[in-house]
């Protein structure tokens, strides 16, 4: 590694910062040893928060259907191949009943920009499922809607909202998203998140089209200023029925560098090791949680809509994959050392950094 390199990662590790051109140099002159040396980092860094305990979210899939155009999504409305669902509230119930009963504490209610599911509908659901379990965290992550709706969910109980920044450079936005959709209004209806009072989590892919270093740097820089709860990064993953279809996939190796760099910024931050991930490698998931990632979502929805929520090729959809395959996952996480747990797994953000180890042990 150059010592240029080592610099850089003492000085992100000392200050939870660095300039655009620093993270820059960072992601372009990566080698083993600096993702080995990062990693050490990152997972030391997390433990002293979290100690061994990856926390589990029980993902529900309620809709793939979308009004948007996402150059890089296999549910964007102009795929017309893509065979279309939506659950009824009675059947989303249903999956929070069986997850709650598999251990699950925190439901995540994701899909496609539908009309049909509106204030009124979603505030009933989660309603519903916070009076059932009140013990229970809910998150959103169903894209952009008006201030005033994410207000309303919120009181209706909403805890966290996931909206995936998905680049911050803006020339790049406008290159993955049709002119209808805008950066600024990403942004925006981030920092409106934020100040209703959720627990936000943004995130991007990696390796999506045309991103560059500089790209990701900015991410990076975006993370480190905005501080969000929650971040979701995953490899980009061409889907057949997409302008993107030929592009190659983000790498398992860049993502982990990521997943490392992200931990040490802000070292409370909760990171999943995604389905993406897994889905590029088979030892995905497992080697996320080791570059320092603490979340995993495991797939909630009917057995019979998992394929159709098909954002990229070959999804990974069962076995481990499967909220029903809990033990599977367990057993997995054990094997390296992790504890899945059965609780709601709050952010600790203590600004108090008593907890966290001295910086000059590393
Ligand atoms: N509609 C909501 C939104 O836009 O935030 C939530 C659903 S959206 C399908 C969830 C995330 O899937 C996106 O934020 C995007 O980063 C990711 N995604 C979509 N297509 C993907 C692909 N081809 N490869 C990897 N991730 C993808």
């Amino acid at each position: 590694m150059t010592e240029r390199l080592y610099e850089l990662i003492e000085q992100l590790f000392r200050k939870q910062s660095l300039t655009v051109e620093e993270y820059e140099y960072l992601i372009e002159n990566r080698c083993a040893e600096a993702a080995k040396l990062l990693k050490k980092k990152a997972v030391m860094l997390r433990e002293s928060i979290y100690g061994r305990e990856v926390f589990i979210r029980g993902l529900i899939e309620i809709s793939n259907i979308c009004k948007n155009d996402c150059f890089y999504c296999g549910i964007r409305k102009s795929n017309s191949l893509c065979e279309r669902y939506r659950l009824t509230p009675s059947q989303i119930i249903e999956c929070v009943d069986e997850g709650y009963y598999l251990g699950f504490r925190t439901f995540v209610m994701q899909g496609g920009e539908d009309a049909y599911f509106s204030d009124d509908i979603l505030c009933d659901i989660i309603t519903e499922i916070k009076s059932k379990y009140p013990d229970c965290a809910v998150t959103l992550s169903l894209g952009e809607r008006s201030s005033a709706s994410y207000q309303r969910m919120y009181d209706a109980g909403a805890d966290r909202y996931l909206l995936r920044h998905e680049t911050a450079e803006q020339s790049h936005y406008q290159k993955l998203h049709p002119e209808t959709m805008s950066y600024t209004e990403r942004m925006n209806c981030l920092s409106n998140l934020k100040s209703i009072g959720y627990q936000v989590g943004c995130g991007f892919m990696v390796g999506s089209p045309f991103q560059t270093a500089a790209s990701l740097a900015m991410d990076l820089k975006f993370i480190e200023s905005f501080r969000p709860d929650m971040c979701g990064i995953g490899p980009f993953i061409p889907h057949k029925n997409t302008p993107f279809k030929y592009h190659a996939a983000g790498t398992l190796e860049l993502t982990c560098y990521l997943l490392s760099v992200i931990r040490i910024i802000y070292p409370p931050i909760l990171l999943p090791s995604t389905t993406a991930l897994s889905t590029i490698s088979p030892a995905g998931r497992e080697r996320g949680i080791q570059a320092g990632a603490n979340v995993i979502m495991p797939n909630l929805s009917p057995q019979l809509v998992r394929k159709q929520y098909e954002l990229y090729d070959n999804k990974a959809y069962t076995s481990e994959e499967s909220a029903q395959c809990l033990n599977e996952l367990k057993h997995k996480m054990r094997l390296i050392g992790y504890e899945i747990v059965s609780k709601r797994g709050d952010i600790k953000k203590s600004e108090d950094k008593r907890n966290l180890p001295q910086r000059k042990e590393f």
